[in-house]
């Protein structure tokens, strides 16, 4: 027998000594990983509502105050907290006016 298969039956036997003293321990702590793996597994569709939510802001259209063009949210211009132009151009006519 080489020393490294005495090495890993030592190691085994030493980990069956261990897993058997610790039965309770182990169980607690498999139970206790078990249970984060669903708290997590339960937050993730929360993540992915919010992320959806996020998307839609951005996906929102509003209207050009200058020319009444349609325009996603995250393209438009923005002078006042609620005009929203599709360029510079309209909020550059928009204030000379
Ligand atoms: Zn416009």
């Amino acid at each position: 027998m080489s020393k490294l298969l005495i090495l890993i039956l030592l190691i085994l036997v030493l980990a069956a000594i261990i897993a058997l003293r610790y039965r309770r321990q182990i169980q607690t702590a498999l139970y206790i990983w078990r249970m984060l793996r669903k708290m997590r597994r339960m937050n993730k569709p929360q993540e992915k509502q919010i992320e959806k939510e996020e998307n839609a802001k951005d996906l929102q259209l509003i209207r050009c105050a200058k020319c009444g063009t349609w325009i996603p949210q995250k393209n438009a211009l923005n002078l006042r907290s609620k005009t929203f132009y599709c360029s510079a151009n309209c909020m550059e006519q928009a204030v000379k006016f």
